[in-house]
């Protein structure tokens, strides 16, 4: 990697680097250099009341939408629309640092490099900055995942987000007001979006590359399943009387793997990430489990054959297991490109930058994926380490940080300066 080395870009990276040890405290598990800080958690509004004040330390005014999303907004052409850029800080229950958090990070020391060329040069740009820190990308306390963009983007309807609830029975509308950061911005103009993210798979590192041109984002269905059955003593029951729920519910979660092996090797991922058995007590055979089942695939020709195959073992489950099977939620995405000018774009800068680079497709969804079918989009990846991901040890290098707030920085430069502009 061959970066530029003015002792200017060192001590922006270095602050940078300084302001990211920060943020990692909020949430931390001690000892594991992971976080839990899932949506409009403590750990959440905590973490949201310290970057708005860095923010508003580099000039930046703070606002939220009325689903949570954070902005900060630096207008430097009065009425002339955002360029918006940012990720995600919420996180998976015991969770790696990098998630999301590294996008929202990035994107600001992004935009105040360029806030600071642009008032150092007294050059006008065509278009503002604004960085966002998206509510709820991960979905782990409130489903569906991507909530806040979803939102913004109009592809979820305000008061049916506003009105989830968590396994506790919380809103999200006053988890929100909990932390305070519920707001009423609206109509916020968007020129164009720019996403940094880590890999969250091992290819990257593998191949040597820096920064990934993410192309194509894959397929998802996301099944919650229903399953009821009867409850009853564990031990006298007689076998031929019971209708156990767990039972029905272990069958899909075997279906999902032996779903894998009816295609091609890595055209299908599945897996069931979270089950709630009623009542989870030792000595009773289980009347009701829920169950979160997810299909991905770069093909929705291939999610359409296991949807079909997985709905075949469901009837058969009910038949032999005398138990029901309902569906209670689905959400799901096809696999569709990224814009190629976006790509393009991304790759001008990683030439400029002499920084290695090469097309990837990104298996996760991310607040990208809502916001490429809005606005002329760039999504850009750095490497993770082994690709470990949603776990405590998720990691990436410093260097790879560094050069991806630089590179996302040339990227917000040019956005701002107009680029990709005339597609909108
Ligand atoms: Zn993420």
């Amino acid at each position: 990697m061959t970066q530029r080395t003015n002792p200017l870009s060192h001590e922006l990276d270095a602050g940078f680097l300084a302001d990211w040890v920060v943020h990692s405290r909020f949430g931390a598990v001690p000892g594991t250099g992971g976080v839990d800080r899932q949506a409009a958690s403590g750990a959440d509004g905590e973490q949201r009341a310290w970057f708005a004040e860095l923010l508003e330390s580099r000039g930046f005014t703070v606002r939220r939408d009325s689903i949570g999303n954070q902005f900060g907004l630096l207008e430097l052409v009065p009425g002339a629309p955002y360029v918006l850029t940012g990720s995600h800080m919420d996180s998976q229950p015991t969770a790696g640092r990098f998630d999301g958090a590294y996008g929202v990070m990035a994107s600001a020391h992004a935009c105040f490099r360029v806030a600071d060329e642009l008032r150092a040069s007294g050059e006008t740009p065509r278009f503002n900055l604004a960085v966002v820190n998206w509510f709820n990308e991960e979905g782990s306390r409130f489903k569906p995942s991507m909530m806040g963009s979803s939102v913004f983007t109009g592809k979820l309807p305000l008061e049916t987000a506003l009105a989830t609830t968590d396994p506790h029975g919380v809103s999200v509308a006053d988890a929100l007001d909990v932390i305070g950061e519920r707001g009423d911005l609206t109509g916020l103009d968007v020129a164009s979006y720019a996403e940094i993210h880590v890999q969250q798979g091992r290819s990257m590192e593998e191949d040597g590359v820096t920064i990934g041109l993410v192309n194509a984002t894959w397929a998802a269905h996301k099944f919650e399943f229903l399953v009821t059955g009867e409850q009853a003593h564990s031990g006298s029951t007689l076998m031929a009387d019971r209708r156990d729920a767990l039972l029905g519910a272990a069958r899909l979660v075997v279906a999902a793997r032996e779903l894998v092996d009816e295609f091609e090797p890595g055209a299908l991922h599945t897996a069931c990430g979270e089950m709630n058995v009623y009542p989870n007590s030792p000595v009773v055979v289980a009347s009701e489990v829920e169950l979160l089942l997810d299909l991905r695939s770069p093909s929705a020709e291939v999610i359409r054959a296991a949807r079909m195959s997985l709905m075949r073992t469901v009837e058969r489950v009910q038949r032999d297991d005398r138990v029901g099977i309902e569906i209670t939620a689905e959400h799901s995405w096809d696999q569709n490109p990224y814009p190629e000018a976006g790509v393009e774009l991304a790759r001008e800068v990683a030439e400029e930058l002499g920084l290695t680079h090469d097309r990837v497709m990104t298996v996760a969804g991310h607040d990208s994926t809502n916001m490429k079918d809005s606005v002329p989009t760039v999504m850009l990846f750095v490497p993770s380490v082994d690709g470990v991901s949603h776990n405590l040890a998720e990691f990436t290098k410093d260097a790879d940080l560094v050069a991806g707030v630089n590179h996302l920085t040339g990227v917000v430069r040019r956005l701002a300066g107009g680029a990709l502009a005339s597609e909108n």
